[in-house]
């Protein structure tokens, strides 16, 4: 039997008399706990070791685990609320236990009886004390002696009534439990069989013991994860082992198709591989040249994108091998041009593009680039959000359906129910992080033939253990280099106290001709709170009058309806507006070269990838660019290191990784809301060597490695029928 196949309800459990499980049932569910493999996959926190005995005279050493003698009753206060004071005493000595909230104790624990006691102690009011400690009758004490669990609870439950579910379910169960990992790599390190280990980790006799219990759930829990991440990567690519054999044969006939009927004309000058016709009338155009990065980016996309013709009719299978590249690139890097690239072979492929971006001022910025660039090369674009009204909206949709608009740029308005693509071949996302998976399974239902390419872009640099798990499956392109003639933008801390010597810093540089950013981090405060915050609404009006009467100030914030915030960007841009006081919503992607400086008040209340994201607001242009972190003397640690981590790094990728040491690995940017990682007991941070190691196992079998004797097939093929480990890796 499986373990996550045992959904035997947990009524079934034996030798729990019936009035505590009607009690405890309910409670259960509230924990996620609905049957006995839930039960038996609910692991402790941690662990009491009850195995030595600690007599009360040692209390300064550890917590104390002895047999006592119950000596008295007496109580603090009176009436119903009264403390019930227990005095005890052991071979070693006396102590008092105090009853906070447990006034039935008096009645628990009788004057001559004998207990187990397992608690805390210190010395107050001239007595040795404990407030918080467990106790058992000794002649049926359960709980000593050994190594005992604790486990996450909720409300109604506590310890004693979960470990004696867990410890009779083992019982019942745990006998019958097979091996989920193949036995050859069981064998080959010396890891526990599937029963043993579930035993050990829940009660373990000593701590080596629990140590390779959780190595082995470690692994097999991460074994799994590269199972999946590997099966979905060989249908993708449609290579190796996978069922889709038949629809690789089908492709490698689509890629032959594709080269005859269009891409693969024009030379790549730039580096850039093979371009197609529209990419060619794109660079001519272009000012510039492309970075190295951009070229090795265009150039990997153009290789995946010109495998594959989507026009071409498709067999139906879901596996189509299309390009699943995640683009990183640093805030600046010119990732939007790259898509943009992206998007024309799709258009010289006869399919569609639709852009996502994360809110609407971006997405707009977005479609007014590609409007500037590609509409000269014949591109219909349209722009499509949330906002945009039913009359308008209905002929947009009606274009899309007719394969009359190549390029959809928009929010998530773009994947809604009445939205419908003709030939959708690629989806750019941008700023990947700020999506949810559940929306991502949305975007690439919308060709109901064919998964469309997906491009995911990110400025937010995914750790590289992480992206191996997570991403495990896509192909990853790193643009490493900025553009040329960039200067790294300078950064000053500046206490509040010294906001004067700030402003005037800016006001220099608005006199110089350039613009400026003041972010805070409340659109207005509210009167209520103790602290009072700067924020935009009453600092726009502070700036626009007292700081800098002679330019124009305007204001910014996501609570403004679109109209203003489009007209206030576009007067931005322009330099009609000198300084734009904001909250974050400028935070993402917002490209405006001849701003250069950036203050950014109460900085300590931000997060790391927050005042990166900000940062890279300037630097945009040639000019030396400054961004000012302007703190209040009441920050806190975190902020004042994060604050430091700003100060001393430029490069996002470190910042990324310090973001990750300060913060800890739950809650990496993208990964906690959207649900990547279900795991149970892994970490893939913390647990990398074991994740490496992992990941070679599973990919080998999968690949069927001639290499390595594994016969793991069977197991892994009923697993992944039976009890499917994870949801929602991934894309
Ligand atoms: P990202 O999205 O990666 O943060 P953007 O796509 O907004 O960066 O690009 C930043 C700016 O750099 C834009 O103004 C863009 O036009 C410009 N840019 C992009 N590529 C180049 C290049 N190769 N040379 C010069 N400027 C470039
Ligand atoms: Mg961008």
């Amino acid at each position: 039997m499986l373990l996550r196949s045992i959904n035997a309800p947990l009524t079934a459990i034996h030798g729990i008399g019936p009035k505590a499980m009607k009690e405890s049932v309910s409670k259960f569910a509230r924990l996620g706990i609905r049957n006995v493999a839930g039960l038996l996959c609910h692991y402790p926190r941690d662990w009491e070791d009850r195995r030595f005995t600690v007599p009360i005279a040692e209390f300064h050493r550890a917590k104390v685990c002895t047999e006592v003698t119950v000596l008295a009753h007496d109580w603090i206060g009176f009436g119903h609320k009264r403390t019930p004071k227990i005095f005890i005493e052991d071979e070693s000595g006396r102590a008092v236990l105090v009853g906070f909230n447990r006034p039935w104790l008096a009645k628990q624990m009788d004057v001559g009886g004998h207990y187990h006691v397992w608690g805390g102690f210190e010395y107050k009011y001239g007595e040795i004390q404990s407030g918080n400690f467990e106790f058992e009758d000794s002649s049926k004490a359960e709980n000593y002696g050994k190594m005992i669990p604790i486990y996450p609870l909720c409300a109604g439950l506590n310890q004693t009534v979960l470990r004696r579910f867990t410890a009779n379910a083992i019982e019942q169960y745990a006998a019958r439990l097979e091996n989920e990992l193949p036995d050859e790599i069981i064998a080959r390190d010396k890891l526990l069989p599937k029963a043993a280990a579930i035993r050990a980790y829940h009660f373990p006799s000593s701590p080596e013991e629990r140590d390779l219990a959780k190595k082995t759930l470690i692994y097999e829990e991460l074994f799994y994860l590269e199972i999946m991440v590997g099966k979905r990567a060989l249908e993708r690519k449609g290579t190796g082992n996978s069922p889709t054999k038949l629809a690789r044969e089908q492709g490698l006939g689509n890629r032959e198709l594709a080269n005859k009927v269009g891409a693969g004309t024009g030379t790549g000058e730039q580096g850039t591989g093979i371009v197609s016709p529209l990419q060619q009338r794109l660079i001519e155009r272009l000012p510039f040249s492309f970075t190295k990065g951009q070229q090795q980016a265009i150039a990997e996309i153009n290789a995946d994108m010109g495998d594959c013709a989507h026009s071409v009719a498709h067999n139906g299978t879901y596996s189509n091998f299309s390009m699943a590249r995640l683009l990183q690139g640093d805030v600046g890097s010119g990732k939007t041009l790259v898509s943009f690239m992206a998007a024309l072979r799709a258009a010289d492929n006869g399919g569609q593009t639709a852009l996502l971006a994360p809110t609407e001022l971006l997405a707009r910025q977005h479609a007014e680039n590609a409007a500037r660039l590609l509409e000269p090369l014949g591109m219909r674009i349209a722009f499509l959000t949330g906002n945009i009204k039913a009359a308008g909206r209905k002929d947009l949709l009606k274009h899309l359906e007719a394969g009359e608009i190549d390029i959809a740029v928009g929010t998530h308005a773009l994947f809604s129910k009445d939205v419908t693509y003709k030939n959708l071949q690629l989806v750019i996302i941008d700023e990947q992080h700020r999506f949810g998976v559940t929306q991502r399974a949305l975007i690439m239902a919308k060709n109901s033939t064919a998964t469309p390419h997906l491009l995911m872009m990110s400025a937010t640099p995914i750790p590289r253990t992480l992206a191996m798990t997570v991403f495990g499956d896509m192909d990853v392109s790193v643009i490493r280099d900025m553009p040329p003639g960039r200067k790294p933008v300078i950064t000053h801390l500046a206490l509040e106290s010294n906001e004067q010597k700030v402003y005037e810093f800016v006001r220099d540089k608005l006199k110089a001709g350039s613009q400026a950013y003041f972010v805070y981090p409340l659109i207005e405060s509210d009167d209520e709170k103790e602290i009072i915050l700067k924020d935009a609404v009453s600092m726009a009006d502070r700036l626009a009058t007292e700081v800098f009467p002679g330019f124009a100030v305007a204001l910014i914030h996501s609570k403004l309806d679109e109209e203003e915030k489009r007209q206030t960007m576009e007067r931005f841009r322009k330099g009609e507006i000198r300084v734009l006081v904001a909250t974050s919503v400028v935070e993402v992607g917002v490209d405006v070269p001849n701003a250069n400086c950036i203050v950014i008040e109460h900085a300590e209340r931000f997060g790391l990838s927050a005042l990166h994201q900000l940062r890279g607001r300037v630097g945009r242009g040639q000019d030396q660019a400054y961004c000012f972190l302007v703190y209040s003397d009441k920050y806190t640690d975190d902020g004042k290191a994060r604050l430091n981590v700003m100060y001393e790094n430029t490069d996002g990728f470190v910042i990324a990784e310090e973001d990750l040491k300060l913060r800890g690995p739950g809650q990496i940017a993208g990964t906690e809301q959207s649900g990547y990682l279900n795991l149970g007991i892994a970490n893939p941070i913390r647990d990398i060597e074991a994740l490496t190691k992992a990941r070679a196992d599973a990919f080998s079998i999968l690949e069927n490695d001639p290499g390595l004797v594994l016969d793991g097939h069977r197991i892994i093929a009923r697993v992944m029928e039976e009890a499917p480990p994870f949801t929602g890796v991934g894309v």
